[in-house]
């Protein structure tokens, strides 16, 4: 109800959007002014140089057809589901006519779930690689082809698990992996690996690499790097039970992306911090259209 109440008009919404693009106040992308007018529905214009800003310009909302309150509805419905987002179910929710809207909407709000870049892991990090699927197509007999490999980093917390951090690796080559681990994990951390060759000359870009092997074992066993394994069954889970494993593979990193959102939110207790901070983080993600989003598929 509280919900409702704050954000029933548009004017509420653009003014909230505002203060989350420009916390200390409006400053003109142009001339740095802080001083502006709010012309039409999402406008404002620099007092100085007549500069126009649209608040949704560089937004997920920028190109939106509909109005703002639906977008923070599907957003606010979204941080209520515990296991996570179904298209039908937002279309259903929202009274959205199209399926596909729908199914752009989540796509897009779950790209603006992970930035990468930001809030990097610290500290000591478990990494380690897990594969997915195999079985996608009915493509029986070319499994280990059909196959994603997904590198994990888990943050170590005493014998507890911190934030997290997965993204889809094209395959388990020292560039793949330490690209992942440069993206994933901040300078300084000490990565905690099995003795796989992909990680050797972590040092080099600044990490501390802590190697655990097993003797006499070639695969990692789940006790060197319990934390990560941990974190794939539990992904695992979470694809094949909310979604009952009809994930596409080009569709994996979205989905990813929502578990990791989910999984590093886990203890907060609030939604509207979750809210809070899918909004804030949607307003400051590039925006996508969908024909890019569809492209992103064949890669
Ligand atoms: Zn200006």
């Amino acid at each position: 109800m509280e919900f409702e109440r704050r954000f029933s008009s548009e004017a509420a919404c653009r003014d909230y959007l505002a203060r989350l693009r420009w916390p200390e106040g409006f400053c003109c992308p142009r001339c740095g002014h802080r001083r502006s007018w709010p012309i039409g529905n999402f406008r404002f214009q620099c007092a100085n140089c007549d500069y126009q800003v649209s608040v949704t310009a560089g937004t997920i909302f920028q190109d939106s057809h509909k109005p703002l309150s639906l977008w923070f509805r599907a957003i606010w419905w979204i941080t209520s589901q515990k296991t996570g987002a179904s298209a039908l179910g937002l279309q259903e929710n929202l009274g959205l006519g199209s399926y596909r809207t729908a199914w752009t909407w989540l796509h897009k709000l779950r790209r603006a779930m992970v930035r990468p870049g930001r809030d990097r892991l610290s500290g000591r990090v478990e990494v380690d690689e897990t594969y997915y699927g195999g079985h996608e197509d009915g493509a029986l007999g070319r499994g280990a082809e059909k196959k994603t490999l997904i590198a994990i980093a888990v943050e170590e917390r005493g014998a507890g698990l911190g934030r997290i951090r997965m993204k889809r690796v094209r395959d388990a080559s020292a560039q793949s992996l330490q690209s992942f681990v440069t993206e994933a994990v901040e300078p300084g951390s000490i990565v905690h690996t099995d003795g796989w060759d992909g990680y050797t000359g972590l040092e080099r870009k600044g990490y501390g690499h802590e190697v655990t092997v097993l003797e006499g074992r070639k695969e990692p066993a789940a006790e060197l790097l319990p934390r990560v394994h941990l974190v794939a069954s539990l992904l695992v889970r979470w694809l094949m039970g909310t979604h009952q494993g009809a994930v596409r593979r080009e569709y994996l990193d979205y989905y990813l992306d929502e578990f990791t959102f989910r999984f590093n939110r886990r203890t907060s207790r609030y939604r509207g911090k979750l809210f809070y901070r899918l909004l804030q983080q949607a307003a400051g993600v590039d925006p996508v259209p969908y024909r890019q989003m569809v492209n992103h598929a064949s890669d």
